[in-house]
């Protein structure tokens, strides 16, 4: 059955954890969710006031991870990996329980989120998902860092470019496109950061969960994780899958093409904010079956679960 019905996942999922930046631990557990339902955490160490649609106007930090806050304060924060694995499995709607403000960050990537949510597997409704058909380019230039959406026929492509000075990183560019299959490098790639950045992190109070074991410190001419790199281009694979999970916080899946050259998640949030407030560069669109688009990746066949 093609992609093009909404789907949530079969069972519910636990996580236990520990915060990045908080360096709390915390339980969290995926609940199957209705059509039209969306993203949606829930606080559980709150009673009250405690519901959080993880849509982009809810956005209120996005600097080293992102951050969604509902309308009385209350936050949760470092959803990304999480929301990128719910992109690429396609899990359109979900309650995410969790103890704590913040999403654990397991190995630094959304290996563990993916391999839990195919175990699970994933159903359809029989209710069919909008998609954001991008019309017309939209751009944002910050110095040297820019950020663009641009028509793309039935798929998303993600065409990211780092450039750092460290030698091991340099200049990484990838472009992944979502019907090309495999998004297990994505999924897999580790969130890093440079060891000189380290102490600066702390000092903003930020960070406090990192080690080894969740994140790839980069010094200048090591990287001081046991075993080194998944991938050679590990670095901006990541980017993709942070970009990625951001791009979930649209709330529909978008028919596109993105560019981004030195952003992070502040870039793709800015994008989202002003390409979805100005109808010039979108329509929604929903597909009758009859006319599915061949070789998209919505009309893929659902993976069996494992
Ligand atoms: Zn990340």
């Amino acid at each position: 059955m093609p992609g093009f019905y909404q789907k949530t996942i079969k069972r519910e999922i636990q996580f236990k954890g520990v915060g990045l930046h908080n360096g709390k631990k915390v339980n969290m557990k995926l609940v199957p969710a209705a059509p039209n339902h969306g993203i949606v955490f829930k606080r559980t160490d709150l009673k009250t006031k405690n519901i959080i649609s993880a849509v982009f106007n809810n956005v209120s930090k996005a600097v080293l991870c992102t951050n969604i806050q509902n309308e009385f304060g209350v936050a949760v924060s470092t959803i990304e990996h999480l929301m990128g694995a719910l992109y690429g499995e396609e899990v359109d709607n979900l309650l995410v329980e969790i103890d704590s403000n913040e999403v654990p960050i397991m190995d630094g990537s959304a290996k563990e989120f993916v391999h839990q949510i195919r175990a699970a597997g994933t159903k359809n409704y029989d209710t069919s998902k909008k998609f954001i058909k991008v019309l017309k380019k939209c751009e944002l230039v910050i110095d040297k860092k820019f950020i663009s959406i641009e028509p793309h026929e039935n798929d998303l492509e993600i065409d990211f470019e780092i450039v750092y000075k460290n030698q091991l990183i340099r200049k990484q560019r990838k472009s992944v496109s979502l019907s090309n299959g495999d998004l297990d490098p994505v999924y897999n790639s580790r969130t890093f950061c440079l060891l000189e950045d380290v102490e600066k992190i702390k000092r903003l109070g930020l960070g406090i969960g990192g080690s080894l074991e969740n994140a790839v410190v980069v010094g200048d001419d090591k990287i001081l994780n046991e075993g080194g790199l998944r991938y050679k281009n590990e670095f901006v694979m990541h980017k993709i899958l942070d970009c990625m999970g951001d791009l979930m916080l649209a709330n529909y899946k978008i028919l596109g093409k993105v560019k981004c050259s030195q952003g992070g998640h502040q870039l793709t949030i800015a994008l989202l904010k002003e390409f979805l407030s100005n109808s010039k560069y979108f329509s929604l669109v929903e597909f009758k079956e009859k006319k599915l688009p061949n070789n998209s990746f919505y009309s893929r066949p659902v993976a069996a679960s494992a």
